[in-house]
């Protein structure tokens, strides 16, 4: 901003450039606050439309294309027919590409594109400190736009070509989706029997935007910023009453919020986000960014994820900056561990959102392969870790089956050898998983340590998981009876003491899932370490696994129990 408002102080005179003379073509919004702006910088200006573009072009020095989207295109054609071609053509939309600007091209002008990065109301209106979005040809046609903006008033920034759609959907969310916002804000509100909404919630929206302005992240407040989850599902349940097509705009933005939050947070404890995490997409990239920490003989931290972070992810990467010098975070949805019927193609992603809570744990690395990335054409080797820990609860044949870990731990051990951590963390969440990776890791005497945290819950005991997202209002209620019946299974336990039979907790935790109507596909109890049945409590720890479909949300979760010594470890 200090930035911007230095070049606001000493706005250009374009005596280096030689700008003398510009045309306007059209005389709408913007062509219409562009000519008076232009004039009054003292620039020469001759003003045309559609139809009279090749001979108000002709002979100038710039030629700007002030006109709808859609005729962009045909009026620069016409443009280009002007005996005296303009050394620069540029246009002023933020969605079209410099392509439309084409014909001028080919003739020899140089094109741009200056995109006021403000909604002009009305012919007239000052372009003061305007920030304008410029992208050139070549560095001369960039400068020339620059110089044009600031003469105009306007505070110019670069912009790529190949990131123009992505720029312009930043604009669209920031003006059109808040106005959108706030009017969805206002017919809840008057749905709640507010009568005079708008007016109710102006002082919030205007108070919240100049906030922002100041504060960035920081300006967050309410009950995420809180991590007042109760209240979050309060709002959900409301809303599944009142204004039910809402939930899922409600939902996506309370999840956006949680990463915002999490840098806020970060942020609060006294620190910019350790890192802006470095993101590369090729394993060669990886190793260049790694090369300096492996000769230094720092110690590499690696989480495996497949992103769309929660809580669980953040608690990995947080253990994993505390034990580690470098941290490198795995993002990757891994397709050879989804079964033909699941859900691959529609597994939550985003990839923004992502980042920021990467950077809020302080990751210095995040590792985003593609898929033909990982798996290009000719691959053929998997790693899969045999006997019973691979086909039992989820490897069960009837289940995902085996290939669902031949997946896993191929990619694990691709992982592995692409990063060559010296820690690599996993979640008790997925018992199974880690025990098959610690198998994997120890018989293949892989060099690294597998480092399991325990599960980390909702408030109301609900293990977090990506797929959580899948659950409607009502499923997520429900949802919560799987850790309800593996507390209930652990307690049968403790109570019954050593020697109990593990059927009779069951029994105790199928009736929990059976009140909320869930069928179980599996509840088991199976030793900790090897997997193998378990039929009684004893002094070896016991995994109480269960799985169950809500919805279309296929969830896991378990405890484990030991009832001479109960381990925390769910
Ligand atoms: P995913 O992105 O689902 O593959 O998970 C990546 C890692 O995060 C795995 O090691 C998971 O076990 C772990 N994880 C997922 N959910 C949780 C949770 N609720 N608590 C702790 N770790 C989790």
């Amino acid at each position: 901003m200090r930035e911007l408002e230095r070049n606001r102080d000493a706005p250009d005179t374009g005596a280096s450039t030689g700008l003398r003379s510009l045309a306007v073509i059209g005389a709408g919004r913007t062509g219409g606050s562009v000519t008076p702006a232009a004039r009054a910088a003292g620039l020469d200006v001759r003003v045309g439309t559609r139809g009279t573009a090749a001979v108000t072009a002709g002979g100038s020095d710039i030629t700007l294309l002030c006109v709808p989207d859609e005729s962009i295109s045909a009026v620069c054609a016409e443009v280009a027919t002007a005996t005296d071609l303009p050394a620069y053509v540029g246009h002023v939309s933020g969605a079209t590409g410099l392509d439309a600007l084409e014909p001028a091209a080919r003739r020899g002008a140089q094109i741009f594109r200056l995109h006021p990065l403000q909604t002009i109301p009305a012919p007239g209106t000052s372009l003061a400190g305007v920030p304008a979005a410029v992208t050139g040809s070549s560095p001369a046609a960039a400068e020339v736009a620059r110089t044009l903006a600031r003469r105009l008033g306007m505070v110019p920034f670069d912009l790529a070509e190949e990131h123009r759609a992505a720029y312009h959907a930043g604009a669209v969310l920031a003006s059109n989706f808040v106005l959108t916002l706030a009017e969805t804000a206002a017919d809840l509100l008057t749905r709640a029997g507010v009568k005079d909404a708008r007016a109710a919630l102006t002082p919030l929206l205007l108070s919240t935007a100049a906030n922002w302005a100041g504060a960035g992240p920081a300006a967050l407040t309410g009950p995420i910023a809180r991590g007042d989850e109760e209240t979050v599902r309060a709002h959900q349940a409301a809303l599944a009453g009142l204004a039910p097509e809402l939930l899922p705009a409600y939902t996506a933005l309370a999840d956006r919020t949680r990463a915002v939050a999490a840098v806020a947070a970060y942020k609060n404890q006294g620190g910019t986000p350790v890192s802006t995490p470095k993101i590369v997409r090729t394993r060669e990239e990886l190793r260049a960014a790694l090369a300096p920490a492996r000769r230094a003989g720092t110690r590499i931290g690696l989480v495996p994820t497949m992103g769309f972070l929660h809580e669980g992810h953040a608690s990995l990467l947080r253990a994993a900056r505390e034990r580690c010098d470098v941290v490198v975070m795995s993002l990757f949805v891994n397709p050879t561990q989804f079964g033909p019927n699941e859900d691959l193609a529609a597994y939550p992603r985003d990839e923004a959102a992502d980042l920021a809570m990467a950077a809020a744990a302080g990751v210095d690395l995040v590792y985003a392969p593609a898929a033909d990335h990982v798996y290009p054409p000719g691959f053929a080797t998997t790693v899969e870790v045999g006997g019973e820990l691979t086909n039992v609860l989820c490897g069960d044949p009837a289940r995902r089956g085996a290939a669902h870990f031949r997946g896993v731990t191929t990619v694990v051990a691709k992982l592995l050898n692409a990063v060559g951590p010296d820690v690599a963390f996993f979640g008790q969440k997925d018992a199974q998983q880690a025990i098959v990776v610690r198998a994997m890791a120890r018989d293949l005497e892989l060099p690294v340590e597998i480092a399991v945290l325990p599960t980390v819950r909702e408030p109301d005991g609900l293990a977090m998981s990506s797929r959580n997202v899948y659950l409607t209002a009502e499923e997520r209620i429900r949802a919560r009876a799987l850790n309800q019946a593996l507390t209930v299974a652990a307690d049968t336990a403790r109570t019954a003491g050593e020697g109990s039979a593990i059927r009779d907790a069951l029994a105790a935790a199928g009736k929990v899932l059976a009140d909320a109507g869930i069928e179980p596909e599996y509840l088991e109890a199976r030793d900790a370490e090897n997997l193998t049945v378990a039929e009684r409590f004893g002094d070896r720890p016991v995994l109480i696994a269960v799985a169950a479909r809500v919805g279309r949300a296929r969830l896991i979760d378990n405890v484990v129990v030991q009832v001479v010594q109960v381990v925390q470890g769910a």
